[in-house]
């Protein structure tokens, strides 16, 4: 979401164009007494970005949102949650200064309740900023919960609008488990809540948020129990990352209950305990009254009049729709975290962007969903793009492969205390030389990951890899020399 804040041109309202004059699957027939051309109900990534595509080419558009303008991503999700990331690596920076010479005194104390404010202050002008730029794109906002009452209607605040698309972009929330005990847990909306910063805690789950707020609060001071049902984490990922990972939390002090799953949690006073049953049977474990369930999230699709007008959702509550983004009524679109397909906040933005140039641009555009690139931002952060190992030995069998890696300690440690192993590798199918994946645990993976993410999308094999020149020294060059 702060690349579609950052980098997206604000593209001057093309009034000229004719939003009926295209004949594409999409289309629907231009009744001139809608409202708006696109109605949007959502204004998180993918309703954003798609509102204010489709404002660019001159469509009337307005955008319903019930809650604070930016979703997910900016009030919630990835903007605090990197601020955070950032916050806990200045604590490593500061330690790590003294191996480079500074005369650093150890870290004092770290003022949560302080940087809370600055985080919170940073979110709500970033809510603003995209107030402002929906304004400037000529996307009206409406205030309030829509509810769609027809393929070309929907009710808001009692008021009836008519429009000729309509999209659902509603997003995901975070679920909770049906135990004992479980109100006494936070999800993710919770955690960037919290009014002091907690001496113990307690995170359930082995995915993206669990990790990343494992390794942030460890790196805030916070000690930090992490419970996950797997012997790994990161389900789905590279196994030679997940093992680096697993590694890496321990030695930042996480303790790590793997294989491990939670019966109960009881409170008492200020303290809560966790029955869990793992490895070496039943246990407890404590925390200050702090402890967060990241176990997934499910679709927004629900109380929206979809089951009404007839919307397929399936069990998980995604809304169905075809490879354009349209759902079983005609009219009504997706996109986002409601379809459940990849759902992270750039796929949102692309899909949309690609929605709206598509009906309002008379282009012919389609979001791909190959080799889209992933970043966890834990400590060590990881990236990746393309097939883990396992996914193409699955594909291709284990002789159609090579595999490429090294394991390295990066030249940033040399002079620290530190010991953070970077690990990167490259899966090549043999038969067309491709590089069917690549995959990075170590300091700026993400950033590292997102230009090679352009080289596989573009087709690059290993030999276009093996007759690049690596930029000396950095870490990104080891991808470039792997034999
Ligand atoms: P994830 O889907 O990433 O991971 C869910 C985790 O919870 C898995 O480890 C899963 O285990 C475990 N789990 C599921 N159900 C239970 C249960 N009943 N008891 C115990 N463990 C359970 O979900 P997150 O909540 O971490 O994140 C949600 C989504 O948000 C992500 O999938 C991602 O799309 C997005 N996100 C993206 C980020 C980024 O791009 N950096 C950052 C944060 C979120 P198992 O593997 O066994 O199923």
């Amino acid at each position: 979401c702060s690349s579609d804040l950052l980098t997206m041109p604000i593209m001057a309202n093309d009034r000229t164009a004719d939003p009926s004059a295209n004949s594409d699957p999409l289309d629907r027939p231009d009744k001139s007494e809608h409202d708006y051309d696109l109605f949007v109900i959502g204004a998180g990534s993918g309703g954003l970005a798609t509102a204010k595509r489709a404002a660019s080419y001159g469509a009337r558009v307005a955008i319903a949102e019930g809650d604070r303008v930016g979703g997910t991503c900016v009030i919630r999700g990835c903007i605090p949650k990197k601020l955070m990331v950032y916050a806990a690596e200045h604590g490593h920076w500061i330690a790590d200064a003294a191996g480079y010479g500074w005369d650093v005194a150890r870290p004092g104390a770290f003022d949560w309740s302080g940087f809370v404010q600055r985080r919170d202050d940073s979110v709500r002008s970033l809510e603003e900023l995209h107030e402002r730029l929906l304004r400037e794109a000529g996307v009206e906002l409406l205030r309030g919960h829509a509810r769609l009452m027809a393929a070309d209607r929907v009710e808001l605040e009692s008021r009836t609008i008519s429009a000729r698309h309509i999209l659902v972009a509603t997003g995901s929330t975070p679920i909770l488990p049906e135990i004992d005990g479980v109100e006494n847990a936070v999800t993710s909306d919770g955690f960037f809540e919290l009014g002091r910063q907690p001496e113990r805690m307690v995170i359930i789950g082995g995915g993206y948020i669990a990790v990343e707020f494992a390794t942030i609060l460890a790196g805030l001071g916070t000690r930090v129990s992490l419970v996950m049902r797997r012997d790994l984490p990161l389900r789905g990922f590279d196994m030679d990352v997940r093992r680096e990972l697993h590694a890496a939390l321990e030695s930042l002090g996480v303790e790590v209950h793997a294989g491990t799953t939670v019966r109960a949690i009881e409170r008492a006073g200020e303290q809560v305990a966790v029955e869990v049953d793992g490895p070496s049977g039943a246990g407890r474990i404590e925390s200050d009254g702090a402890m967060v369930y990241a176990i997934g999230r499910r679709p927004c699709s629900s109380g929206i009049g979809l089951e009404e007008l007839g919307v397929a959702v399936n069990a998980a509550g995604e809304i169905i729709v075809d490879e354009l983004g349209a759902t079983t009524v005609p009219g009504v679109l997706a996109v986002g975290d409601v379809i459940g397909k990849a759902p992270l906040t750039p796929v949102a933005i692309q899909a949309g962007r690609a929605m709206a140039d598509r009906i309002f641009g008379g282009r012919d555009t389609q979001m791909s969903y190959d080799d889209i690139p992933t970043a966890v931002f834990s400590e060590p952060p990881i990236a990746t793009v393309g097939l883990t190992e396992e996914q193409a030995i699955e594909r291709h069998g284990a002789d159609g492969i090579d595999v490429y890696k090294a394991r390295f300690n990066p030249m940033i440690h040399t002079l620290t205390d530190r010991k953070v192993p970077v690990l990167v590798k490259l899966i090549v199918e043999k038969a067309g030389d491709r590089v069917i994946g690549c995959h990075m645990i170590g300091h700026d993976a993400p950033e590292i990951i997102q230009g090679f993410a352009v080289a596989m999308k573009a087709g690059a094999t290993k030999a276009d890899f093996d007759a690049t020149v690596g930029i000396h020294p950095s870490t990104a060059e080891e991808f470039l020399t792997l034999r």
